[in-house]
């Protein structure tokens, strides 16, 4: 019950034990074009490359980085949190010169900010969170997509921590390019990543990729198109080894796609709607709770995630004492966060499988006894009431 990983989904674990299969295999490839059709709608988008990159949510982050940024590309990233700065860091180890603009922890853009930056810095992508899961602030994004597109500069959104835990319609928000991952909302393990790319976006790599063979597209500059540096993450030839074509590139990660495929069928199956509507139910369970246990939560309420949520450690208690007894003694781990946060603020997540009325009641049982036990003043029973209260107003 932390900012994540989180359990997986029962279900999803089965569809990991099932026998392997190589990507060439024609039944697997039907399972690479059913997870394909699977995640256009999870993150409803008609995009013909929406597809997964075998490894954790930074290496789809870095994939698309790595394959669009050329030596000397600005690009502006948008922070807010612990990954605002990992984006950062990843564009500028691909070349790009970058410049970075800093929300206060704790709080998100106003889109003026963000577009202020983009009309003075005039950068080739624009990269940010959707949730940054060190402070749990959720930067609105309906705009941006539009207002990137009006200064001619890509949008990349990293959805890890909230995809499947709050809307993202990446056509409608004209977004062009998401990337996420199982362990947060999707209930599923690490390693495997899924993402989408606008057709626009593709055209720009895969024309990066036409340079590099030698062939010279339509208005092309000498010296544009140097080679992509990584193989493994190189997004022409990745998207190449999806498309019909099959052209093989890596072995295929068959039981992470397993996974992939079985934590969207799952999404899809209770539907967009209903598990938004479980995520923002718990998050207002635990609010109320936190609140009727006197506790101060963490940051700018009106932009939390709904799947985690932060709370300052009250003055004298020991936030390693708690969160041991936590797990000793319940089995139930809580997290902490990064940086000035670190020992601060607890963050209690309710995501995907674990957002759910029992964890959520148990947890907070858990915590208001692990409180008292450390000598923290309250009302004993307030937060586990309150939250019953919202769960039984629905
Ligand atoms: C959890 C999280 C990640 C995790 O990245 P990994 O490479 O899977 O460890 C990335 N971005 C955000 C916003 C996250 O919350």
């Amino acid at each position: 019950m932390g900012p994540g990983p989180i359990n997986a989904d029962p279900r999803v674990l089965r569809a990991m034990s099932a026998q392997l299969l190589g990507q060439f295999d024609p039944q697997f490839r039907d399972y690479m074009r059913d997870t394909q059709a699977l995640y256009r709608a999870v993150f409803e988008t008609a995009n013909v490359h929406t597809l997964c990159i075998d490894g954790t949510a930074r290496s789809a982050i870095e994939t698309v980085m790595v394959s669009l940024i050329e030596p000397g590309d600005r690009v502006l990233i948008a922070s807010f949190g612990r990954f605002g700065q990992l984006k950062a860091e990843i564009a500028r180890r691909a070349g790009a010169e970058v410049r970075v603009i800093e929300a206060e922890w704790g709080s998100v853009f106003d889109p003026a900010q963000i577009e202020s930056a983009i009309k003075a810095f005039s950068p080739k992508l624009v990269a940010c969170c959707q949730g940054d899961t060190s402070t749990t602030m959720l930067q609105p994004l309906q705009e941006l997509g539009r207002l990137c597109r009006r200064h001619g500069a890509i949008l990349q959104v990293d959805a890890t921590a909230s995809i499947c835990g709050t809307p993202l319609p990446v056509d409608d928000w004209q977004i062009d390019c998401v990337t996420g991952a199982l362990q947060k909302c999707l209930a599923g393990p690490s390693g495997i990543a899924p993402i989408t790319l606008s057709d626009d976006l593709a055209k720009v790599i895969m024309r990066r990729r036409h340079v590099e063979e030698g062939l010279r597209p339509a208005g092309y500059q000498a010296g544009e198109g140097r080679i992509i540096s990584s193989n493994y993450f190189d997004l022409a030839m990745i998207i190449d080894y999806w498309s019909e074509r099959a052209l093989n590139h890596h072995t295929e990660a068959t039981t992470m796609l397993y996974a992939a495929r079985e934590c969207a069928r799952i999404f899809l199956q209770e539907g967009h709607a209903q598990v938004f509507a479980r995520h923002a139910l718990a998050s207002r369970a635990i609010v109320a709770a936190l609140g009727a246990m006197k506790l101060r939560l963490f940051g700018d309420q009106s932009n939390k995630m709904p799947n985690v949520t932060g709370v300052w450690i009250p003055d004298g208690i020991s936030s390693d004492r708690v969160r041991s007894a936590m797990l000793d003694e319940f089995n139930i781990e809580i997290g902490t966060s990064f940086g000035p946060l670190h020992g601060k603020i607890w963050r209690i997540g309710a995501m995907g499988y674990n957002a759910r009325q029992d964890t959520v009641l148990v947890t907070l049982a858990a915590l208001e006894t692990v409180l008292a036990g450390e000598g923290y003043r309250f009302t004993r029973g307030a937060g586990i009431d309150s939250a019953r209260a919202v769960y039984h107003a629905g």
